[in-house]
Formats: structure tokens, sequence, C-alpha cells
């Protein structure tokens, strides 16, 4: 039994991490921004009476991770902004991410329990733009973000390689592993909506115009809870690892949503735009969408990413999930928490 702190316990994938840990027996110490109010969703899990703990941190508060990493033999900082949409991307994404990623291995400096730090990057710092004809592997950064084209990607690189350069600079007593999750989707252990999961209840609710040339490395969040534990405990995980199953295209989510039987009562895209004249129409609609969904849009229309994740199954052993299964449960999963109503 170790004791593990995870940061940014209220979010999506953060939760399943604790929920892992703890089914393995750890002690964990989760941060929110403000403990008093509790976590309900983890504190019910089974374990959470005896060995879950919640303290207060801040990413904008400097020194505020000390407390928290304390005694824990490893630290999986999770915490991050992730919106696509933000007013002030400098102060909303790229403040809290970099800023909070140099304060929490700050507090690691100063705590010599801990032996590893793991990381929650992301495929935004391996690329911002996927190209038809390169494989992604875990030595590709992504160089083209900026405050003002995908800020959301430029926060994750800035923060990932504000982490790197940290350890290089510092030589601390502990190592750093990364994981790099791509589109992450599943089942909630929180009544939030996560951005990600976002996605299928705008194809239901008719947001899409139609079927556009876009496609997705899905991941399940358990299997990326996985990751996340295994690059904790195995003494041999080093560096970066890209964690996303195979890209799988609107058309087929469509159709699969058609099969599960959600096309009868939702506003399921039909019309096929994924062809280049749809490709034309979507760029030029993107300059009249919210400056997030624009870009995202104009760098991601029409590209499928090609990404090598052997390593990830290699040396983690992770085994993705069937991508087609966990959209189901995702859905069945929306549907209870009742966001598609
Ligand atoms: P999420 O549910 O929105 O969780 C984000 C977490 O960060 C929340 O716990 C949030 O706390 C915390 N946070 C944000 N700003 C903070 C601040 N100033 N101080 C303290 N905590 C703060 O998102 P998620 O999808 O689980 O994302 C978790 C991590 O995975 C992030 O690093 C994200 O970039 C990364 N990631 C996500 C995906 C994906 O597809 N979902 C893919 C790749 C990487 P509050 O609840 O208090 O706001």
């Amino acid at each position: 039994m170790q004791t593990i702190c995870v940061t940014g316990v209220s979010g999506f994938i953060a939760s399943w991490i604790v929920k892992g840990l703890l089914d393995r027996s750890h002690r964990v110490r989760g941060t929110v921004r403000n403990a008093a109010k509790g976590a309900p969703h983890l504190q019910i899990l089974p374990g959470a009476d005896e060995r879950l703990e919640l303290v207060s941190a801040d990413l904008m508060r400097d020194g505020s991770f000390d407390a928290a990493v304390a005694g824990c033999d490893a630290v999986i900082h999770t915490a991050s902004p992730y919106i696509l949409d933000a007013k002030d991307p400098q102060h909303d994404l790229v403040d809290p991410a970099v800023m909070g990623t140099k304060t929490v291995l700050e507090s690691c400096l100063k705590a010599p329990s801990v032996k590893r730090v793991v990381l929650t990057s992301s495929m935004a710092a391996i690329t911002d733009e996927p190209e038809n004809d390169k494989v992604l592997t875990d030595a590709d950064w992504n160089t083209k973000s900026t405050l003002d084209r995908n800020p959301y990607y430029l926060s994750k690189t800035l923060a990932e390689r504000a982490a790197w350069q940290f350890i290089a600079a510092s030589k601390p007593a502990f190592d750093l592993v990364v994981v790099n999750p791509f589109f992450v989707i599943g089942p909630s252990l929180t009544a939030e909506l996560n951005t990600t999961n976002q996605i299928f209840v705008d194809m239901l609710k008719g947001t899409y115009p139609g079927i556009m040339n876009l496609s997705w490395g899905m991941v399940d969040v358990r299997d990326v809870a996985e990751s996340h534990i295994r690059a904790m405990e195995l003494p041999a995980a080093n560096g970066r690892y890209i964690c996303a199953n195979d890209a799988v295209p609107m058309r087929t989510v469509v159709e699969w949503l058609n099969e599960f039987g959600y096309g009868e009562e939702h506003k399921l895209p039909k019309l096929g735009m994924d062809c280049t004249i749809g490709d034309y129409l979507v760029k030029l609609s993107s300059y009249t969408q919210p400056k997030g969904v624009g870009d995202y849009l104009r760098t991601h229309i029409g590209k499928t990413p090609r990404y090598d994740t052997s390593k990830i199954r290699q040396e983690l052993g992770i085994q993705f999930r069937d991508v087609k299964q966990s959209v189901r449960e995702t859905l069945a999963d929306l549907e209870e928490w009742g966001h598609l109503s």
C-alpha cells in the first residue's frame, strides 16, 4: 500500500484514477479547490472511508500543494483547465496549466518521500493539426498552437515542456512519467458533462449540420486511469505515453449511434459533408463558430490522426477496450445522468 496524491479529483479522469487506486488498496490524498465542500461522488467509493483524504489546493497559489504531497510516495497531477472556448486564454488556460505544473513540482521537491510524478498531458502536446501521411510518436511535439490558435493545446504543450525543463534543471530525487491521452470518452463518476463526452450530446441534439470529415482518437476513461496507475506503479515506466485507441471517423460514430437506437428520438446528422466540398464548407462556416470551435475545425477537418501506441501497449501492458463498446456505455451513462433529455 502506498500513499498517492492525485490533483484535481473532482475531474472526469481523476475520479477514475482515485477509484482505481482505492480498488488496489492504496491510500489517496486528493486535491480539490475547496475540501470543505467534499467530493461526494468519491466519498461513497469502496475504501474511501478509511483511505481517501481531501486537501484544498489551487493551481494558481504558490506552495498550495505542499501539504497535499507531504509524505506521499507518488503524485499524479491531472488538474488543469479543460475548456476549448476560453475568454482569456492566457489567464484561463495557460497560467493555471503552466504555473500549476510548476507549483506541484516545487512542492514535490520539498517532499523527500515522493519517488515519482505522473503528469496528465495530452495528445494536444504532440500535435494540434494531425497530418494524414505522418504517424505521430512520443517524440513529436506540438509547435503550432498559440494563444490565438488552439490555446488549450498551447496550455498542455507549455505545461508538459515546463515539467520536463523542471526535471532537467532541478534533477530531483523523483522521476517524471507523462501520459498523453487523446479523446477521452466513457462513463462518468460525476454528474458533470465532460468536454469530450459533450460531442455525443451535440451529435444527438442536432448541433452538427451534417456528417463531417472529422476523426477522433477515442480512448476509454477507464483505460486512461489504468494507464496513469501503471505509469505510477511500474518501475520501468519512463518518458511519454500516447494513450489512445484507433481513430474513429464521425461517420462511423453516427452509424453506431443509429445502430444503438438513438437515431429515432434524436436529431443525428444525416447530410454527408465528409467530402472535398464538405470540407470547404465546414472551413468557411468555422469562422461563424465560437473561436475555440472554429480553430479546432480548421485544424482537424479532413485529417485522420495516425499515431503509434506500441510504447504504452508494450511497456505498460495496456490493452485498450473496444471503442464501439465504450461509445455504447458512454451513451447509456449520459442517459442515466440526464444529459440526453
Ligand atoms: P475535468 O473534468 O474538467 O477536470 C479538470 C480538473 O482540473 C478539475 O478537477 C478542476 O477542478 C481542476 N482544475 C482546473 N483549474 C484548476 C485550478 N485553478 N486549481 C485547481 N484545480 C483546477 O477534465 P478532465 O477531462 O478530467 O481532464 C483532466 C486532465 O486530463 C487535464 O489535465 C486535461 O488537460 C487532460 N486531458 C483530458 C482529455 C479529455 O479528453 N478529457 C484528453 C487529454 C488530456 P474544478 O472541478 O474545481 O474546476
